[in-house]
């Protein structure tokens, strides 16, 4: 198995942000989000077996599912949202391993916004990266990013790991308080070690 990380932050701690830089020094990066919403995208691996388990009523005109109607029906019956699960699950696995494989950068970078939560990247990255960022700074970055109120983002933050929960499982951490161009010294010298770790796995 190749060298790889894994890459998570709460909502709006810079992931994304931090993941590009990555990429700009010949990172891969495997998008677990993106490659969940393709298998139930229009043609995506998982459609069959939502038809099949859950009926045709939960695939819309073009061929995907129906996200909204899979959210309120999954929504407080844990039976079928273990059922969906046990659908996309191991087709996220399996999809994230192939893009890793066909990677061609130095290393890889999964980037797992619910890495903690999940509970199943354990021993699947050779190490944990953690985007580190003061609540208060996340919430105002979402705030403005999608238009939300304070509440609505705080609600979001409380559904998922906290700060110290996703620190401790934590090999590496950056810091996002600053502006995003002070991120970049640290992003570099990471990217040495990961080289540096990469060569001589
Ligand atoms: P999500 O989990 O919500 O997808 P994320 O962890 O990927 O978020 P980003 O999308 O990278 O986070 O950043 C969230 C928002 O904050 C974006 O609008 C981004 O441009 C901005 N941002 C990230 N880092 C900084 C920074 N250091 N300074 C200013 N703005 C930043």
């Amino acid at each position: 198995q190749r060298f790889s990380i894994g890459l998570t932050g709460g909502i709006g701690s810079g992931k994304t942000t931090v993941a590009n830089m990555f990429g700009e020094l010949g990172a891969s990066l495997v998008d677990t989000d993106a490659i969940a919403h393709q298998l139930t995208a229009p043609g995506g691996l998982a459609i069959a077996s939502i038809r099949d388990h859950f009926g045709a009523d939960f695939i819309d005109e073009h061929g995907a599912m129906d996200r909204a109607r899979m959210r309120s029906h999954v929504f407080g019956n844990a039976t079928a949202r273990h059922a969906l699960e046990a659908i996309l699950h191991p087709l996220i696995r399996s999809e994230t391993a192939r893009a890793a494989e066909a990677a061609t950068g130095d290393y890889v970078i999964f980037v797992v916004p619910l890495l903690v939560e999940s509970g199943t990247w354990v021993g699947r990255a050779s190490r944990i990266l953690v985007v580190d960022c003061e609540e208060e700074v996340q919430i105002a970055r979402v705030m403005q990013r999608n238009g939300l109120r304070r509440d609505e983002v705080e609600a979001i933050m409380a559904a998922q790991a906290s700060r110290p929960a996703r620190l401790a499982v934590a090999d590496d951490v950056i810091e996002n308080n600053g502006d995003a161009a002070g991120l970049l010294p640290r992003v570099r010298e990471l990217h040495a070690s990961y080289l540096e770790l990469a060569r001589a796995a």
